[in-house]
């Protein structure tokens, strides 16, 4: 099953950034992702973010880095 990004917009600068998680659709609507801390890389503040803040993003296969930006 194909893996997704899990992006994040910040709160403070409102860009998106990747948040570094990894999982499939499943496990993503089965989870509950219950406030994790993410620093984003654009402004540096550390926020933290629950499930709704989350979007997904299909992650290149073979390939790691950003995929949100
Ligand atoms: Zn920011």
């Amino acid at each position: 099953m194909a893996k997704f990004a899990l992006c994040v917009t910040c709160r403070r600068c409102r860009r998106p950034f990747d948040s570094g998680l990894r999982m499939d659709e499943r496990s993503f609507r089965r989870g509950t992702l219950a406030a994790n801390y993410h620093t984003c890389p654009h402004c540096g503040a550390r926020e933290t973010y629950a499930k709704a803040d989350y979007t997904l993003r299909e992650a290149p296969a073979g390939r790691s880095g950003p995929a949100c930006a």
